[in-house]
């Protein structure tokens, strides 16, 4: 109580992990050291609540001038595969971060996790059960309910290391038998109830290959891997808060260095599910086209969408850490990256409904080049060239034949200034006779009025973007909705699935005419279609067809920005 305000100020800004490593440090506990990991089972492609812990994990190894380890907790062969090994790494690189010589599997402690199995059978700790897994879960018992020891639970410590031993060997077929923590059937936490410690399986496993056929379970390695690694804090989310008395109780009795455990709230997001089996559904039954699906809520689903991963970084540390689980807004995400993109993207013109204009005061055949400023945020990406002519498309929305209401835009008898060209006035619409459909209209200009000139400034209500028609590029472009049409779709009426929320008009396909500086983007390179929203180029681009994804609507149109 006895702290300066200053301090306070300061303390309040700490999020509940960085102070319990604070506090950590003040009393010297681990000579200073922080060490954190970043733990993913290779199981499937990241998502976006990964990212926020790879962000925590890596951020505060830097914070502290500590380390962070990428350790896949690869256990289980039957789920696991390289493909997801590689794109992990590539995603942890990807978002900025980088774990330089610390990378680690928990299949390289098999043999010393091994060992830890037989100190525990030779203490009397662990037992081989013969039990079928249906025979252990209906004796487990129920939360209210204490489970019933299993009548294998009284085996020798000689039985039991000479049973294991052949388990290793490979003498029993898968499920014959199991290894079993000797705990307490009746503890009101049903994972210290015997959990199975050690399963047979006779599966190759990606790293090595068939030199065994007995798997420790994932509780078994997760606590013990990180105690191998002399992880200082092991961030987990909440639902590893009920593993922990049984993570403390392997350390415990093996006798092994303790980390420090401490649980964070996972990050939902609305709209979207965030587990990896419920994503590899959506990939498997073909909701989607891919992990990378730019729907998707997966850090490759999401750079190949056009996010950056300052954006991601930037979200994940708005966001914060809470204790609590909750569920964030997906517009936050969409904000922080129209925030990135804003400073970082091009801007570029590109009609996507378009409606044929005439000039019909403009010479037949004249181009001219019109300066158009790269990004008002930013001077230094300097200006392009725009070719104007006498044909040019805007937007059909930016025409209305009888004005209603606040529409300031293009009517009959009225100017708008076109975005770094002129000032035009529309003056006749030509209609289709039959249905009335507006083909074209006609417009007159004032040369006096090219951007740049003094007359230039003259008020009009509205600014369009355009392009001109002889010089535009059509592109292919993704328009992208919500994954889901629930805010939870987790959260399941009777009979339903999280499948029945699909958003089956997630993704739309249109055409654009854009201006043909877009000729030299690559893939990934992002832009402002002006007064549309952000766009990147998709990596189905080919040299005949531009594809871009649409990053997120613009809120706001350039028409407020430029006023700044
Ligand atoms: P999922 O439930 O999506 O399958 P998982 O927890 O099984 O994910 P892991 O590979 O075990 O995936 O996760 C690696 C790390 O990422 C763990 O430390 C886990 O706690 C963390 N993590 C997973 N999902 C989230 C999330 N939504 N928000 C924050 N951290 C998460
Ligand atoms: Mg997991």
């Amino acid at each position: 109580m006895e702290e300066t305000t200053n301090n306070n100020e300061e303390k309040k800004s700490l999020n509940f992990i960085e102070e319990i490593i604070e506090e950590d440090l003040r009393n010297g506990v681990n000579e200073g050291r922080v060490h954190t990991r970043f733990p993913p089972e290779p199981n499937g492609y990241l998502h976006i609540g990964h990212a926020k812990s790879i962000c925590l994990n890596f951020g505060l190894g830097k914070k502290y001038n500590g380390k962070t380890n990428l350790r896949f907790d690869d256990t289980n062969p039957v789920k696991e595969d390289v493909e997801y090994v590689d794109s992990i790494m590539e995603d942890v690189k990807w978002l900025g971060f980088d774990w330089e010589d610390r990378l680690f599997y928990a299949s390289d402690y098999f043999e010393q996790l091994y060992e830890y199995a037989i100190i525990l059978i030779k203490k009397g700790k662990a037992f081989v059960c013969d039990m079928n897994a249906e025979e252990i879960s209906e004796t487990r018992g129920t939360p209210t309910r204490p489970g019933k020891e299993s009548p294998y639970r009284g085996r020798t410590i000689e039985e039991n290391l000479d049973l294991f031993t052949r388990m290793r060997k490979g003498e029993f077929p898968d499920g014959a038998k199991v290894l079993r923590a000797k705990i307490d059937m009746s503890s009101p936490n049903m994972h210290m109830r015997d959990p199975i410690i050690y399963r047979i399986l006779h599966t190759s496993h990606h790293r090595t290959g068939d030199q065994w056929c007995i798997y420790p379970m994932y509780d078994f390695a997760h606590g013990q891997s990180d105690s191998l690694e002399h992880i200082t804090h092991s961030i987990c989310t909440l639902e590893f808060e009920v593993h922990r008395p049984l993570y403390d109780w392997f350390i415990r009795e093996i006798g092994i260095y303790a980390p420090r455990q401490i649980e964070f709230a996972r990050l939902n997001l609305t709209y979207t599910v965030m587990s990896k089996r419920k994503l590899l559904d959506l990939v498997k039954e073909g909701f989607v086209q891919g992990w990378d699906d730019p729907r998707m809520p997966t850090i490759c689903g999401l750079r190949r969408r056009g996010y950056t991963p300052e954006s991601i970084r930037n979200f994940a540390e708005t966001i914060g850490v809470a204790k609590r689980d909750n569920v964030i807004d997906v517009s936050l995400l969409e904000f922080c990256i129209r925030e990135d993109l804003n400073k970082r993207a091009n801007r570029l013109m590109a009609v996507l409904n378009p409606l044929k204009v005439i000039i019909d005061n403009y010479p037949d055949d004249l181009v001219e080049e019109m300066n158009a400023t790269n990004n008002p945020e930013d001077e230094s990406r300097g200006k392009r060239k725009v070719p104007f002519s006498k044909t040019i498309y805007i937007e059909q929305d930016d025409f209305m034949e009888t004005p209603q209401g606040k529409f300031f835009r293009l009517s009959p008898g009225r100017e708008v200034r076109l975005r770094s060209a002129y000032i035009i006035k529309c003056e006749s619409v030509v209609k289709e006779p039959e249905t009335g459909r507006i083909l074209e209209i006609h417009c007159s200009y004032d040369p006096m009025t090219k951007s740049g000139m003094a007359e230039s400034n003259r008020k009009v209500k509205s600014t369009l973007h355009w392009v001109s028609a002889k010089h535009a590029v059509t592109a292919e472009i993704r328009l992208y909705d919500r994954l889901f049409i629930k805010e939870n779709p987790d959260e399941v009426e009777e009979g339903k699935t999280y499948k029945d929320y699909f958003n089956t008009n997630s993704l739309k396909i249109c055409s654009a005419l854009i201006e043909p500086a877009v000729i030299s983007a690559k893939n990934l390179d992002k832009f402002q279609f002006e007064r549309i929203g952000y766009f990147a180029v998709d990596k189905d681009t080919t040299p005949k067809n531009l594809v871009f994804n649409r990053v997120v609507p613009l809120k706001d149109s350039w028409n407020k920005n430029e006023k700044k």
